[in-house]
């Protein structure tokens, strides 16, 4: 009875750990992706800068606001 009982509480252990492993995998790859700092090239001299700090003027991007200016 005791054996079954260790039996059963393994055996629930595996489920719950498998579950467990399938629901917390695709949280870390989501998050790789976002963290990612995407550099990008100025559409006017070529510098390569953080997307984030980026100018946008009609779909291009600019390094500064002088590159996007003149
Ligand atoms: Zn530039």
């Amino acid at each position: 009875m005791l054996f079954k009982l260790l039996l059963l509480g393994g055996l629930v252990t595996v489920v719950y750990y498998t579950f467990f492993n399938k629901k917390s995998l695709p949280n870390p790859s989501k998050d790789n992706k976002k963290p990612q700092e995407a550099m990008i090239a100025c559409a006017k001299c070529g510098t390569y800068a953080d997307i984030k700090e980026t100018f946008i003027r009609d779909g291009y991007y600019y390094c500064s606001r002088e590159c996007m200016e003149a």
